[in-house]
Formats: C-alpha cells, sequence, structure tokens
C-alpha cells in the first residue's frame, strides 16, 4: 500500500523552525520587534505600501470594512465560492453580503453579473481569486470607480500571484491575505492587510489591539472598538523566513501544475468530462489545482474511492456559502446561482504542495483515472 499523501502539507525548513525557538527563548513571544520586521518586509514585498499583520486573514477583512466605514444598512457583493469567512465577516459588521454567480471557467466572481447587483445600498465588492487565480482587475477596479464602491480584495490565496506583472497587493485599494496552515505562505494561523496610507493603518492597529492608543510613557485612550487580533513573534518569524522563499515556493508549484497538465494530456478533459483549472502559467501562484467532475459522478464517492484504493487525500473548496444554513434563513435558497451551485457540488481539489514530487503527480493522475473508468 502506498503511504497517503494529502492534499496540501505545510512547507517549513530547519532554519524556521530553530528561529521559532530562538523567539521563544528570547523573552518576547507576543507582538514585538518581529510582527515589526515582518511588516516592513511584508511592506517592501508590496512596493513600500502600508501593512500591518493579524492573527487571521478572517479579522483583516472585518478590520478593512470597518475602516471603510461599512456596517448596518450597507451591502456588500461577493461570491458564493469562497471559505464561508467572505461572507461571515459582512455579516459580522452589521451589512449583508450580496452574492453574484461565479464565471464556470475562473470559478471567480463573474464580473458580467456585478453591474446589476449594485444597488444604492451597495458599499464595496469582495472579489476572491480562488486557488490564487487573479480576479481581472481592470475589470474590477473600472466597476468600482464606477459606482464610487471600496474593494476589499480577498487575496487570502493569491500571496504570489500577479496582475498585469505587478503582484497583486502591490496596488488596488484594501488587499486582505491569509497566512493560514494551508496557505502557499504560512505562519501558522495569521494575515495581512495591505492599506493605502498611514491614517488607514493607525485605524488597522487600533481594531487590532481592543481600540487603545498610547502616548508617552503612561498615556492611554481608547476612541473606537477594537479587538483582539494581533500576530505573536513567534507566527511573525515563520513568516519571515517564508517570505524570502515565495518566490521558489511559487517556481515548484507552477512546476507540479504544468506536470499535471502534461500527465493529463490535452485530450483528458474532452473524454472524461472533468473541467481541469485555467491554464494560467503568467498570473497564478497555483495555490490549488482543483478540477470539476462532471456531473454524473458523486464526489463524495469520488473522493472516497481515491482515499481507500489509492491513498490520496483530496480536498473541497467550497460548498457553496448561501447554501448553508444561517445563510438560507436570510433568504438564500438553492437555484440563486446555478453555476456556483454545480462547482460547489463537483469542485475537487487535487494535492499539490512544493514538497511533492512529480511521481507523485503521475500517481494522482493514475488514481484520477481509475477511478474515473472503474
Ligand atoms: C484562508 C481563507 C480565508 C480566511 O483566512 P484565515 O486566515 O483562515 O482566517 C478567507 N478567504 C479565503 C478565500 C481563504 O482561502
Amino acid at each position: 500500500m502506498s503511504e497517503f499523501l494529502p492534499f496540501t502539507k505545510p512547507y517549513i525548513d530547519e532554519a524556521t523552525i530553530a528561529a521559532v525557538g530562538d523567539v521563544l527563548r528570547s523573552g518576547w513571544i507576543t507582538s514585538g520587534p518581529k510582527v515589526q520586521a515582518f511588516e516592513k518586509a511584508l511592506s517592501e514585498y508590496f512596493g513600500g505600501r502600508p501593512v500591518r499583520t493579524f492573527n487571521s486573514g478572517t479579522c483583516t477583512m472585518e478590520i478593512a470594512l470597518r475602516i471603510a466605514g461599512i456596517g448596518a444598512g450597507d451591502e456588500v457583493i461577493t461570491t458564493p465560492i469562497s471559505w464561508v469567512a467572505t461572507a461571515n465577516v459582512i455579516i459580522e459588521v452589521g451589512a449583508t453580503p450580496v452574492f453574484v454567480d461565479i464565471d464556470p471557467v475562473t470559478r471567480n466572481i463573474d464580473l458580467d453579473k456585478v453591474e446589476v447587483a449594485i444597488t444604492p445600498r451597495t458599499k464595496a465588492i469582495i472579489p476572491v481569486d480562488l486557488s490564487g487565480l487573479p480576479v481581472d482587475r481592470d475589470r474590477l477596479y473600472a466597476i468600482a470607480h464606477k459606482h464610487k464602491l471600496r474593494v476589499v480584495e480577498d487575496a487570502a490565496q493569491a500571496l504570489g500571484s500577479k496582475w498585469n506583472g505587478k503582484r497583486i497587493g502591490s496596488f488596488g485599494d484594501f488587499v486582505s491575505f491569509s497566512f493560514q496552515a494551508n496557505k502557499n505562505l504560512t505562519t501558522t494561523e495569521g494575515g495581512c492587510l495591505v492599506l493605502n496610507n498611514d491614517e488607514e493603518a493607525r485605524l488597522a492597529e487600533k481594531y487590532r489591539l481592543q481600540g487603545v492608543t498610547r502616548t508617552g510613557f503612561d498615556g492611554m485612550d481608547v476612541d473606537v472598538l477594537g479587538g483582539k487580533f494581533n500576530m505573536t513573534d513567534v507566527a511573525a518569524v515563520i513568516g519571515l523566513h517564508q517570505l524570502p522563499q515565495l518566490d521558489t515556493i511559487t517556481a515548484r508549484r507552477h512546476a507540479l501544475a504544468q506536470h499535471y497538465f502534461t500527465t493529463f494530456g490535452a485530450d483528458f478533459a474532452q473524454q472524461s468530462g472533468v473541467q481541469l483549472p485555467v491554464k494560467d502559467f503568467t498570473n497564478t501562484n497555483w495555490h490549488m489545482f482543483e478540477i470539476v467532475l462532471p456531473e454524473t459522478i458523486a464526489r463524495a464517492d469520488f473522493m472516497a474511492k481515491m482515499k481507500e484504493q489509492h491513498q490520496i487525500g483530496c480536498g473541497v473548496h467550497y460548498p457553496p456559502i448561501h447554501l448553508f444554513r444561517m445563510y438560507r434563513e436570510r433568504g438564500l435558497k438553492e437555484g440563486m446561482f446555478p453555476v456556483a451551485e454545480r462547482v460547489g457540488r463537483h469542485i475537487v481539489t487535487l494535492p499539490l504542495f512544493p514538497r511533492m514530487s512529480e511521481a507523485e503527480v503521475e500517481r494522482v493522475v493514475a488514481a484520477v483515472r481509475g477511478v474515473l473508468t472503474a
């Protein structure tokens, strides 16, 4: 029996593990010099824009919405195919998520359908770069500017992705990244928000830590309701070690994705009815390699066979958000976003992580073929 192959695995080297030990021994383990250094490194990576770190890539978006003044009575447009955090944060600040169906090819929000969803109450759009494939930033910002909307880019999966040769995060409005364990760069848990100016960055710091502002040796005041969202130095030092390796990590992911396409072969999609991802080697960071199964195959059966017969773990990213019970209770229902519903029912994530080998890609492809023809 072959060894179990998970769909992802974090990439942590020995130098990083040693650096974590050093932080733990230093006596300063919560937010301190490593957080500051990591924010500085990230800011340089994003072309000098202000960046603040947090303990998740969820609170980053919630805080961006708060900075933009979005709350009760406001609507925020987003995609139904994302991690549920993307829509939950909209509800968390008291606003209403308005879903727009996805494009069947990119599986990202369908920009052709955004404008009809805009009402006088619409204040922002949260696009998601699913599996790291960027939403068309030219069209996105053209729509946002025309309708005077803020944008909170949920780029949780898009660190290292590009648009028009520019890094995602180096331009645009608010850009949110996650450093959760499965992401291309991890700090175990964590995230960062790229902001537009120092004033927004100061506000982000307040929302991050109880709304507190300190002055002099003993001055302290609170003027907004903040929470507890700061990153620790233990986490930050992991990010500091990961960031210089990001280009290597992305290149390795590209090579493995390319090997998937080569191994599946040019006529696989046509023969099997499986939809492969967009073959993009310019913009995407290949955060995931997701296929959409034909309607005739039950995903649960496929996943069970991959696991039990081939010892291969697959993932589901993601079931449609609007069909979760809490969202149904808000009036959303089956049939509203047919493309998202079909993709959400049949999408499967195949293994892809930097330390995976070409032989393992071939093992996955053989297993997929085997399960499909069984
Ligand atoms: C991971 C992820 C998030 C949330 O990030 P956390 O760090 O887990 O809070 C949000 N949106 C998308 C698309 C993600 O993949």
